[in-house]
């Protein structure tokens, strides 16, 4: 069997790259080693008819027209404005941080943007930026970082903020408004019947063969490829040949009731690392699935498992700085997506990467 492309990986990342090269007449085969394609995005029914995320809530959020306009040709959305709280002191408060999180955890009233400010800036620590430690403290300072984020970043990493580039926590912002959405970005929606359904449509092209199942290593000899497109650990293509790079994993833990609703919020973060989970999420707030039942899922992460975090630490970038090396020698083949790059991407991150990719591989055969 010949094809032009191999794409190892049928996450968001290699089903952009499989739809952009087929809709250019290559022939595309697409393998997953799982039994089932999208990656950590698949999504599915279960018993209670709840459609879950198998791996973990997945909200799409992003500022890219070109991104939300490309996933538009293979998805209509539902409106969704995701919103967090953290459980703490007895507590339910808005994460991120805002006013009323303020508010609830100091017993004030904080009325104004500006009085919010002064606050934090009698609390906040001045601080050289170094690690994720660094970052809250010099945000919000010492006691809401112990409350907020220390336990919850030791449970969710295994190691101490401190040890953690500073890019971790710099996702989460601080507002000194009552904003409590955990996103700001333009386009917040939710596929309407779901991610797995949307990337089926990407992958429908009669161009696209499609194998489940398979992992690279054991691909059948037979098949034939021109360029080599990897979505998978990096150091596992390489077999580890310089060592292991650290990826996080995470024990999902589905529970299901016969009751309308379990919790009052889409999500619950547990920053107590007295609480083996981090945080519990309750699936039909995300997608507005009107039913009697409910699903919700209790996260634990661990080390050992699939690669879904890579761990963001000096030395495990250096690691891959030589894994990368390595694989810009190799001719017709990249390396790209969360695993391949050891990037900490979000959905729309992992399209517009791919869909650059793409554009790139087109100009030089166009
Ligand atoms: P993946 O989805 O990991 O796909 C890689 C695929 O390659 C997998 O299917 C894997 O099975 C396959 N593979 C690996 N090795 C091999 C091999 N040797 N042979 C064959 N196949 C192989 N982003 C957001 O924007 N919003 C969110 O709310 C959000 N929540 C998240 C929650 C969790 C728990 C996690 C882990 C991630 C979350 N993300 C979120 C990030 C999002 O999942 C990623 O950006 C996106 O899935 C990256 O896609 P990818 O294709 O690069 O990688
Ligand atoms: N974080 C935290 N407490 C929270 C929320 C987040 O300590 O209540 C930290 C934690 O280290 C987490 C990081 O901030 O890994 C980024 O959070 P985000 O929600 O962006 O992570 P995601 O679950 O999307 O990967």
């Amino acid at each position: 069997m010949d094809y032009d492309f191999l794409i190892v990986g049928s996450g968001i990342s290699g089903c952009t790259i499989a739809e952009q090269l087929a809709s250019k007449s290559q022939k595309i085969l697409i393998i997953d080693k799982r039994n089932h394609i999208g990656g950590n995005l698949y999504d599915e029914y279960d018993q209670n008819n709840v459609l879950i995320h198998k791996y973990g809530p997945h909200i799409f959020h992003t500022n890219s027209k070109i991104v939300f306009d490309y996933l538009s040709k293979f998805t209509e959305w539902i409106k969704y404005e995701h919103k967090v709280v953290a459980f703490v002191d007895n507590k339910y408060v808005p994460i991120p941080i805002n006013r009323n999180t303020l508010n609830l955890i100091f017993n004030l009233n904080l009325k104004t943007d500006e009085e919010a400010t002064q606050y934090l800036n009698k609390i906040k620590e001045d601080k050289i930026i170094k690690n994720s430690r660094d970052v809250v403290i010099s945000k919000v300072g010492n006691e809401l970082y112990k409350k907020l984020f220390e336990g919850y970043t030791k449970k969710q990493w295994g190691i101490s903020p401190e040890n953690l580039l500073p890019e971790i926590t710099k996702r989460i912002p601080v507002r000194i408004n009552t904003d409590d959405r955990y996103f700001t970005d333009i386009y917040q929606y939710m596929p309407k019947n779901g991610y797995t359904a949307m990337i089926k449509k990407m992958l429908s092209n009669e161009n696209i063969t499609t194998l489940i199942n398979t992992d690279f290593k054991d691909l059948d000899k037979k098949i034939h490829y021109k360029n080599l497109i990897y979505t998978g650990p990096i150091d596992y293509f390489f077999d580890y040949k310089y060592g292991k790079l650290q990826y996080r994993s995470i024990i999902f833990e589905f529970e299901r009731y016969n009751k309308s609703h379990y919790q009052d919020y889409a999500v619950v973060n547990y920053p107590d690392e007295k609480v083996k989970y981090t945080r519990i999420t309750e699936f039909k707030y995300l997608t507005g699935q009107n039913i009697d039942k409910t699903t919700i899922v209790k996260e634990y992460p661990t080390n050992i498992g699939e690669e879904y975090y890579p761990i963001l630490t000096e030395a495990n970038i250096d690691l891959y700085k030589k894994y990368k090396l390595e694989a810009d020698k190799l001719p017709n083949t990249t390396f790209i997506g969360r695993l391949a790059e050891f990037k900490y991407y979000n959905i729309d991150q992992a399209v517009a990467s791919a869909l650059l990719l793409s554009k790139k591989i087109i100009k030089e055969f166009d």
